[in-house]
């Protein structure tokens, strides 16, 4: 088993995608390998980091070129070298790197190489071998290399250049490429072909800033002919509702996505992106060996990546709107000549599987590691728990996450599960990995992933509001896709069932009209226009389960009532699998004394809702056998959880907290959606 320590920090561009990229390929190369991400400065300094994040993303966000200050300043100054301050991560390095007892440790964040370096200055020697990987191009920080560091990968020969020429040890350099994810190696059918006049030019618009021009931005995009345009709005899904409407206009001239999981494969598919000059944006756009214009570059921290753009002729940075669209006018009118150009410069720069071969340096760097024999690895710090080695997981009563998920996987009885859990690719706040990181760490055997589903092309009116609630036309494939890849990754890392599945909206006028009805263990998507018969008939016929959710009166919740499969049980009830007798922390006492088949869940929407009812099987842990378990009603009881810490709204780990590089104000105009919107969860809560 070789055991790898990743260390990342939520500053910044991409450093936290880095290190999921790199775990994701190392879990993928390798079946013996024991991957740890964590984020110090998380664990050391939880508010102040906080602060840190926000004063970070409010200066680049209204105050560029203050930030290219201070970026020139960290450049110079000590502040970083000198230890004092630091006395919190490095005590929590020592102590992660005595439970982790890596062969390797990799850095995708510049300032653990100074921390390394004084956690080992003068009383042993380091006993694990140490990567760097550089995240920035081109203009590269000092305090990345300041410190040494068995081996540096960067991501071109030009950024090399700029280390060999500072006194990097040239041997120690690698040019691998930017560690973008692992999808982008994957071979993709329906690339882009030199756009003529006849087909269309599919334009990628991922917004991630200036939002508020942006509607003007796409109407200059949709007048020049045989445009396609696909718009990613990411994590401001309030946007979603105000474009809709364009959509609906310019029918199959412009697809709207909310948050995505599938950006490479979107990168690999597109003619041309346009975003903004971020190190993790521009380097995925050349992975994909897609063509990009920039529409903005922060200065100094990213003038270095639109030089990318320009030097490598691969893109153009444009100075405003106006002249994205004119880009984008040669592009679709020179007959293909301007794309042809920067697609074939692309074809040499692309390193589209550079993170498999950065995950093989690491690898070879743990067999290199793993020479010097295990009493002489791991002297004892001044500051180790237990003192000295012999390192046995076993005896010590620590049990790894590779273990844990083994015995997971093996597991029989007494499972945790949850069958109504919803995303951000409705009206959740969580992304499906994260919310399968959250589920994982707490030890679920199962869930089910149920993102609601509303034809909203009836939606008219007030109604329409709620388009960015539900599941879109445009990304139901995807949702069953990404849902599908997330649960290969959760039985590998955690040992947990992730289904699909979807919750029906059938919302009338009145309670009694209204019913939320979950189709659990789907293969596909079902018409969200079907009848709640058709509906049900469709999820059995693919082997799924379907619930009635929320079916009686709720006290606990302010929300509408969805009582029309109640009022209606002589007609539902011979069909229907199973009655949620809790839903969160609502207990429905007549679905007991009707004696109906039970289950109980959460409905959850945020981590706070972890804290509610559960459903408990007794059977083997496969879909089958526990749909099985679900149907006969025998040997299934509920509980209500609690976990081990407080239910504190800053008790959510790191990792799920929010995604690094959020502007501020999303995540709160995204609580305001979720929490203070009382009309929306009068008909969508659920
Ligand atoms: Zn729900
Ligand atoms: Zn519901």
């Amino acid at each position: 088993m070789k055991k790898i320590l990743i260390l990342t920090a939520g500053f910044g561009d991409g450093h936290n995608a880095a290190a999921r990229n790199v775990q994701e390929a190392l879990e993928q190369t390798s079946p013996e390998v024991e991957v740890t991400v964590a984020d110090l400065y998380e664990r050391s300094y939880k508010k102040l980091n906080s602060i840190a994040k926000k004063a970070y993303l409010g200066a680049v966000r209204y105050a560029p070129q203050l930030w290219a200050g201070f970026f020139k300043l960290a450049d110079r100054s000590p502040w970083l070298t000198d230890g004092r301050g630091l006395a919190g991560l490095q005590k929590n390095l020592a102590q992660l790197i005595e439970e982790t007892q890596p062969d390797c440790v990799v850095s995708t964040y510049p300032a653990y190489g100074q921390l390394i370096e004084s956690l080992y200055r003068d009383h042993c020697e380091r006993p694990f071998r140490f990567v760097t990987i550089i995240t920035d191009a081109r203009a590269v920080n000092s305090l990345w290399y300041r410190a040494g560091s068995d081996r540096f990968v960067v991501c071109d020969e030009e950024t090399a250049e700029i280390l060999r020429e500072n006194g990097v040890e040239k041997n120690s350099i690698a040019a691998l490429g930017f560690p973008v994810s692992p999808m982008f190696a994957v071979p993709q059918k329906d690339l882009p072909k030199r756009p003529s006049l006849g087909t269309p030019l599919r334009v990628l618009y991922a917004i991630n800033t200036g939002k508020k021009k942006c509607g003007k931005a796409i109407d200059r995009l949709l007048e020049i002919p045989n445009v396609e345009l696909t718009v990613s709005v990411g994590r401001y899904s309030d946007l979603k509702e105000k474009l809709a409407r364009r959509a609906q206009e310019n029918d199959g001239r412009l697809h709207l996505l909310g948050w995505t999981n599938q950006m490479p494969q979107l990168l690999m598919r597109s003619h041309v992106v346009i975003g903004k000059a971020g190190g993790a944006s521009v380097q995925e756009a050349i992975a994909a060996k897609c063509p990009m214009i920039i529409n903005q570059v922060i200065p100094g921290q990213e003038e270095g990546n639109a030089n990318i753009i320009l030097d490598s002729n691969i893109g153009a940075v444009a100075d405003g709107d106006k002249e994205v669209a004119s880009w984008v006018e040669r592009l679709a009118e020179d007959g293909g000549e301007l794309w042809t150009q920067w697609r074939n410069q692309l074809e040499k720069v692309s390193r589209p599987d550079a993170t498999s071969r950065i995950a093989q340096l690491v690898l070879d760097e743990c067999d290199v590691a793993n020479k010097v024999s295990r009493p002489e690895k791991f002297p004892a710090l001044p500051t180790t728990i237990n003192g000295g080695r012999t390192f046995i997981p076993e005896q010590s009563g620590i049990l790894t996450m590779a273990m844990r998920a083994q015995i997971a996987r093996n597991k029989t009885g007494s499972l945790l599960c949850d069958f109504h859990v919803h995303t951000n690719y409705s009206d959740g706040r969580l992304t499906v990995s994260e919310v399968v990181d959250f589920y994982g760490v707490r030890g679920f055997d199962c869930i089910c992933i149920t993102d609601h589903w509303t034809d909203t092309r009836r939606l008219i009116g007030k109604l329409a509001r709620l388009t960015p609630l539900t599941l879109s036309y445009d990304q139901i494939e995807e949702y069953f896709e990404v849902i599908a890849r997330e649960a290969k990754r959760a039985w590998r890392r955690y040992g947990m069932l992730v289904m699909t599945g979807l919750e029906f909206n059938k919302d009338g006028p009145t309670k009694k009209s209204s019913a939320h009805l979950l189709g659990i263990d789907l293969e596909m998507p079902i018409s969200p226009r079907l009848d709640l018969l058709e509906t049900i008939t469709r999820i059995h016929s693919q082997g799924g389960l379907a619930v009635a959710a929320h079916p009686h009166l709720m006290k606990s919740e302010f929300a509408k009532e969805t009582l029309y499969l109640w009022e209606n049980q002589e007609k539902f009830a011979p069909v229907i699998d199973a009655w949620e007798i809790a839903n969160r922390n609502n207990l429905f006492t007549p679905v007991s004394q009707r004696r109906l088949p039970f289950l109980a869940n959460s409905d959850f929407h945020k981590p706070k809702h972890i804290y509610s009812w559960k459903t408990l099987l007794n059977c083997e842990k496969n879909a089958d056998a526990i749909k099985e378990c679900i149907r006969r009603n025998e040997n299934v009881s509920i509980t209500l959880y609690r976990g081990e810490e407080a239910p504190a709204a800053t008790d959510i780990p790191a990792s799920i907290q929010r995604q690094p590089g959020l502007p501020l104000g999303v995540d709160t105009a995204a609580r305001q959606l979720t929490e203070t919107g009382a009309d929306e969860r009068l008909v969508l809560r659920g």
